[in-house]
């Protein structure tokens, strides 16, 4: 079957084009309807540009300078930005680590849910709106919503307010869902309840859901595939099994190895000694020579290229390699 989302070589470059940041360099990835797709990475590798890229919500100094980006076979790079907009919030949605500074503090959740589902059915009747408001409300499982629609954002917990954005991204029934870093600003107890909505609304409406964290724990129990990324490049990517059985790449090897319990929630990325290159580093060899416990000198000259291998599964490194015989010999079951 046809992916729903088809990513091609996406590049996005930001500030001075003399001298630009590549942020996000040669992106290719595919999600298909009704999985979770993760992208996994430390903070300021590129997953949100990745997301503002798809969005087309870059800020003022960024551009995408090459690549495709089709959803469900339009598209989206070459839409006029009137197109755009049908598409954002329709769709495609989008749900932010903040839902703070995406909700507007002096209108009620009411109107915004209102306004939100009056945009995208094109149907100005107040009455519909509030109707479909408290619907989508209840979706998210927030109790009593009729009250709830007179109340503003400062009066609902974070987990509410979250709710309350997904809601409103559910008002132009997407069909793709991009969520960055959507449970990183609660704390752990309203995390779980709201990756567990996610995944109901999921379920129920066959959505696709891109899920952007630094959070290898979110990730093992949301996600069915994932792709790592380091320094705007996808490095590994897997199906989730796979990846917990035999990570291939010495970065995602060591993400793994430093995580004392795999899969267990609130599990972060573990701090590698160094930082992730500046996107305006000039690289010669692998971008993650300095920090790869496995360096040779080759790593330093040589750029490696992506390798795919086989269903769903591929990697970015010179030596990695799938070793079959080592994982009969070793069991997932051991980990
Ligand atoms: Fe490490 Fe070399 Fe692989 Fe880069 S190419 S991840 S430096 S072994
Ligand atoms: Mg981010």
């Amino acid at each position: 079957t046809e992916p729903l989302l088809q990513v091609t070589g996406l590049t996005t470059e930001l500030g001075d084009p003399a001298r630009p940041a590549r942020v996000v360099d040669g992106l290719t990835l595919d999600i298909r309807s009704g999985e979770t797709f993760a992208l996994l990475g430390e903070s300021g590798c590129g997953k949100s540009m990745t997301a503002l890229s798809l969005m087309r919500l870059l800020p003022p100094s960024g551009r995408i300078t090459a690549g495709s980006v089709q959803l469900a076979g339009t598209e989206l790079l070459t839409l006029t930005e009137a197109e755009m907009r049908q598409v954002r919030g329709g769709r495609m949605a989008m749900i932010f680590q903040e839902p703070q500074t995406s909700l507007n503090p002096v209108l009620t959740v009411g109107t915004q849910i209102g306004e939100a589902v009056r945009l995208h059915q094109g149907d100005t009747r107040q009455r519909l709106g509030a109707e479909r408001a408290v619907e989508l409300l209840r979706a998210v499982g927030i109790p009593d919503p009729d009250q709830r629609l007179n109340e503003y954002p400062h009066q609902l917990s974070g987990g509410m307010k979250q709710r309350v954005m997904i809601a409103m991204a559910l008002a132009g029934n997407p069909r793709l869902l991009i969520a960055d870093e959507p449970t990183t600003a609660l704390d752990v107890t309203i995390q779980a309840q709201v990756l567990r909505l996610l995944k109901a609304v999921q379920s129920a409406n066959g959505l696709a859901v891109l899920l952007i964290t630094h959070d290898l724990g979110v990730v093992a129990e949301t996600a069915e595939r994932l792709a790592v990324m380091y320094a705007g490049q996808i490095v590994e990517t897997a199906p989730m099994a796979e990846f917990f059985a035999q990570p291939l790449h010495p970065y995602s090897r060591h993400l793994l190895e430093s995580l004392p319990d795999a899969g267990k929630r609130g599990g972060r990325l573990a701090v590698i000694p160094g930082r992730v290159p500046s996107p305006d580093t000039p690289f010669q060899g692998c971008r993650f020579v300095e920090r790869c416990p496995a360096a040779i000198e080759r790593c330093r000259l040589e750029v490696p290229e992506w390798r795919a291998l086989g269903e769903g599964r591929g990697v970015r490194c010179h030596l990695a390699e799938p070793d079959t015989a080592e994982a009969s010999d070793h069991p997932v079951s051991d980990r």
